[in-house]
């Protein structure tokens, strides 16, 4: 048995984009260019703490392709960013643009940090003074940040608000996934969740099950996996378990999300509430008995190691790489159906654009108008890819990317070689 090494997602990254290489008869230069970032920027900034004291930090801006329009991505701050994580999610979101048909290329940034051991004034000044770093490589038709893992819509507010101070005036669309009140969008917060409940739904609807009989695990309950839950919850499914990093719970009739929900804007944790399901990790959630798994924290969960004891028959990844290639494979042998993340989780950055849209147009849409026309989006990416699945008798996660990254070299073949 081959043992799984401690999982890179890099390496899962470009593993990935080499398997349908062939297929789509890439240039040996055009697998090379595009398994790679095209820039890397790395910073060590200080940031001056309560206590008066003055401390380092590592952030990371990966920009992987720009090919189709201009960078896009978020930002985590995670005490597990690395650079490669940060490339193999800046990958992650080439495709994931080129997929839903996003006029946008790819990045990924990130804050080496764990911002809840930081006060609301250490996370300011840590966010501005980041932000500054990366002044001179982003802008609103260069590069677009947005909210990732421990991050949110007040720290985007905080970087376009340092961002306009050194421009002078407000520069709005250089950040999206901001609060409604400085130029955000109306349903950006919920668009991830509400993008996978969309699939969700179509997808049982094309497996023949109807939505009230299905039995949900979501793992993570931040601002992805919550969302996902509740909305499917109001769908009619029964969501039998929730975890979050500290614990979680199982009820085969179903959980009370609302009150989780409460309980994690309260104490920042679902773990040790009093609601009379039985206590579970978060390892285990991935092996309970469900039909449809939502893997909504972070990546590398599904392993080697754990994959063959997956109950459930359908995999959402809400999360960017929650499958290792190795996992992946056992998934796909037990004929377990893996919706894949830059499918799966396309409903966030859709939104971001419909934000960054309405920024440049300084003219602003209602909730229906955006959720009407992220329902359109995620459905005819969904479309496709089952399409060509169907077409090839293979697994989405393929026919996925045989799209996305089919757009992306039409675009470089198109633009051409810069002499
Ligand atoms: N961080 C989200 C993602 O992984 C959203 C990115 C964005 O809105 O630009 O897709």
């Amino acid at each position: 048995m081959v043992v799984e090494a401690e999982p890179n997602p890099y390496e899962s990254a470009r593993a990935q984009l080499e398997s349908v290489a062939d297929e789509l008869a890439m240039e040996p230069w055009l697998v090379d260019r595009l398994s790679q970032p095209e820039r890397e920027f790395t910073t060590n900034f200080p940031v001056e703490m309560d206590d008066g004291n003055v401390r380092m930090f590592k952030g990371y801006r990966v920009q992987h392709n720009n090919a189709r329009g201009p960078f896009k991505g978020g930002i985590r701050y995670s005490l597990q960013v690395s650079r490669d994580e940060v490339r193999a999610l800046a990958m992650w979101m080439t495709w994931k643009c080129a997929l839903v048909k996003l006029p946008y290329g790819g990045a990924k940034g990130g804050v080496n940090v764990d911002p809840r051991e930081l006060s609301s004034s250490e996370l300011e000044n840590l966010s501005r003074r980041f932000f500054a770093e990366l002044e001179p490589i982003i802008g609103p038709e260069v590069d677009i940040p947005a909210p990732d893992m421990g991050t949110n819509a007040q720290v985007m507010a905080w970087y376009m608000d340092t961002y306009s101070m050194t421009h002078g005036h407000t520069v709005s669309p250089v950040v999206t996934g901001k609060p409604v009140s400085v130029g955000g969008s109306e349903g950006r917060y919920a668009a991830t969740g509400r993008g996978v409940s969309y699939l969700v739904n179509e997808l049982a609807k094309r497996r023949g099950e109807s939505i009230a009989d299905l039995r949900i695990a979501v793992q993570g309950f931040g601002n992805v996996g919550s969302v996902t839950a509740r909305l499917l919850q109001e769908a009619g499914a029964k969501v039998v378990a929730v975890s979050d990093v500290q614990g979680g719970y199982y009820d085969g009739n179903g959980l009370d999300i609302p009150t989780l929900e409460a309980a994690a804007d309260e104490y920042g944790t679902i773990a040790d509430q009093p609601i009379g399901a039985d206590p579970i990790s978060n390892a285990d959630l991935l092996e309970i008995d469900c039909d449809y798994l939502i893997p909504a924290a972070i990546e590398n969960v599904l392993l080697e190691s754990n994959a063959d004891r997956v109950r459930a028959s359908v995999v959402i990844e809400a999360a960017n790489g929650p499958t290792t290639p190795a996992a992946d494979a056992i998934l796909r042998d037990r004929g377990i159906t893996v919706v894949p993340d830059i499918l799966a989780n396309a409903g966030g950055v859709t939104v971001s654009y419909m934000e960054w849209v309405q920024d440049l147009q300084s003219f602003f849409w209602e909730e229906e108008e955006v959720n009407r026309r992220l329902r359109r989006i995620m459905l005819s990416a969904f479309d496709e890819v089952w399409e060509l699945a169907a077409q090839r008798d293979g697994p989405l996660r393929d026919a996925a990317y045989l799209i996305g990254v089919q757009r992306v070299i039409d675009a470089i073949r198109t633009r051409g070689v810069f002499p």
